[in-house]
């Protein structure tokens, strides 16, 4: 623990400088520079982005190790994610003269679901490396199935080269961190030894397995296999009757934002509101909490983005407040910029009454997203009467009745199983938060409870999780106590509607074993409902 602490500390002071130096290494390439000038300013960011590289691999390998580590699910689209390593990667292999070649089998699922992210990172590790020990060669990448059910398919994703090989005698420590195969060879190509040891963690925690095989002088094969449930192409973004014609003007409109930035390091404030102003929006800084404060009671912002650590009053205090001031100043979305990027952060942040996250060095790509997010025009759409509540995680949620309507009936199955689980697992751990008097604990299942009842439209359960939560905010623990309990009736409702409509979904989430990465947490056994709750008969939907 000690060790993820001092690495995720030590991240965070690396990280955040960095953001400074790799931003304004972009700010400066945009604008004019002789040959000379712009050559230097490229090693510049070449080093950066090294650099930074190597804090992720290393703030990853220990936050995998010490199991802190979530995984995202999501549906995303296999051959574009495949199709998009390719093409990000093509540029370095072309460097080397190697080609790159994609197959993917014509019984591949072509959406699954899973965390495109971490799959990504870890075909980026391999890409990476085979090209990297490959001269004028081929860099082949393929996914096919191996096994599995029909629901739940086994890919197999290779990526073969035909480069320098790996001798037998050093193939099974390859996976082990910092170890490389050959050290004169490894010098002349840079690199930590780390990338392997990421992969390996990431495809276990996937309940994956990964290897390779690997001929020296011939080439080598890295292979992982992963079990993803198939899934449904993604809906096409609801739109309502008669806003079309107006849509994309109110979109134009509502992307100019007053933004109120807080941050205290004059470089990164300096870059965020280049970069800020850069996409049209009107900026306003100040350089802490209290000042942050002030600001919102006195003018109104379309959006406050907050450094976490600021002196006179940190980002999570100055959350706290101005979500006690009075009236609309109260509401104005909060969106943290950290270079903390461990998990668990987030639930602070949620605590605090903040809406989203955003770790540095910021992405401008996801910054857009979130800041569309709270454009005024994404705000009236949410305001639509029955709207669920918007998910605060990264990623926007669908309301369930669209998925009934365009999810294939077995990965609708199991996100139903996923669901009931879940709701169980949090409801247990809010009455587990009450008994021991965890109130941040208590706020975030509340928090988290929601979000996933109004995704299955029971609203009454799911203003019910809200007044907890406000109730957790005014430090009001018996109003909170009493209310878990209105809540437990309220999540059975739900929970026996929903077994009317999907049974064979509620029968296989009593036998089945939670799966660990929708925020259930790690156990082995089923989890029953909670035998105090007496069950009503569900209301009509
Ligand atoms: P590094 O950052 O050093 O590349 P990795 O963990 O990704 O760290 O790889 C560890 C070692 O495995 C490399 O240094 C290299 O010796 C060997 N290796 C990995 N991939 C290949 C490959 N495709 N061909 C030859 N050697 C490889």
């Amino acid at each position: 623990q000690a060790k993820t602490g001092f690495v995720a500390a030590v991240s965070h002071e690396i990280r955040t400088p960095m953001n400074g130096v790799i931003g304004m290494t972009n700010l400066l390439l945009d604008s004019e520079l002789d040959e000379e000038q712009r050559s230097n300013v490229e090693a510049v960011k070449e080093s950066g982005e090294a650099l930074l590289a190597l804090i992720n691999d290393l703030l990853d390998v220990t936050k995998l190790e010490a199991g802190k580590v979530e995984l995202e699910l999501a549906n995303f689209g296999l051959k574009d994610l495949v199709q998009r390593v390719a093409t990000l990667m093509k540029p370095t292999a072309q460097n080397s003269g190697n080609t790159i070649t994609i197959e993917i089998a014509a019984d591949v699922p072509p959406h699954v679901q899973g965390d495109a992210g971490r799959l990504r990172q870890v075909l980026f590790n391999l890409v990476g490396n085979a090209i990297k020990f490959t001269e004028h060669g081929t860099v082949a990448i393929s996914v096919a199935k191996v096994g599995g059910e029909a629901a739940r398919p086994l890919l197999r994703f290779e990526v073969r080269d035909s480069g320098v090989g790996i001798a037998p005698a050093v193939q099974d420590s390859l996976f082990d961190k910092f170890t490389q195969a050959d050290p004169s060879i490894a010098g002349r190509y840079g690199g930590t030894g780390l990338g392997l040891a990421v992969c390996r963690e990431l495809v276990t925690l996937m309940d994956g397995e990964i290897g390779l095989d690997s001929t020296p002088g011939q080439g080598s094969r890295f292979w992982f296999t992963v079990a993803l449930p198939r899934a449904a192409a993604p809906a096409p973004a609801p739109t309502k009757t008669g806003a079309a014609p107006t849509e994309t003007k109110t979109a134009a409109a509502a992307r100019a934002l007053t933004i109120l930035l807080a941050e205290d390091n004059p470089i990164n404030q300096r870059l965020a509101i280049a970069l800020l102003t850069k996409a049209g929006h009107r900026v306003e800084a100040v350089d802490n909490g209290a000042k942050a404060v002030r600001a919102v009671s006195e003018r109104t912002y379309d959006l406050v983005l907050m450094d976490i650590q600021m002196p006179e009053l940190d980002g999570l205090e100055a959350a706290r407040q101005i979500r006690a001031l009075p009236g609309a100043a109260a509401r104005t979305p909060i969106v943290a910029m950290t270079a903390n990027a461990m998990a668990g952060d987030r639930e602070k942040y949620l605590a605090a009454g903040m809406d989203d996250y955003l770790s540095k060095p910021i992405d401008m790509a996801l910054l857009s997203t979130v800041i569309e997010r709270f454009s005024p025009a994404a705000a009236q759409q949410s305001e639509a009467p029955q709207a669920p509540p918007s998910s605060p995680a990264r990623g926007r949620k669908i309301p369930f009745s669209e998925l009934e309507d365009t999810m294939e009936a077995d990965a609708l199955q199991g996100l139903v199983v996923k669901y009931i689980v879940d709701s169980q697992t949090r409801m247990q751990r809010a009455r587990e938060a009450v008994r021991t008097g965890n109130h941040e604990a208590l706020l975030r299942e509340a928090h988290d409870l929601k979000g996933a009842l109004g995704l299955f439209g029971a609203a009454e359960a799911s203003r019910c999780a809200g007044r907890i939560t406000q109730a957790c905010r005014n430090e009001q623990h018996q109003e909170a106590a009493t209310l878990v309990d209105e809540l437990a009736v309220a999540v059975e409702e739900m929970l026996s509607d929903l077994a009317k409509r999907y049974p064979q979904a509620d029968a296989a989430a009593h036998s089945c074993a939670p799966q660990s990465n929708i925020g259930a947490p790690r156990q082995s056994g089923p989890i029953r409902r909670a035998p105090t709750v007496r069950p009503r008969e569900p209301k009509i939907p």
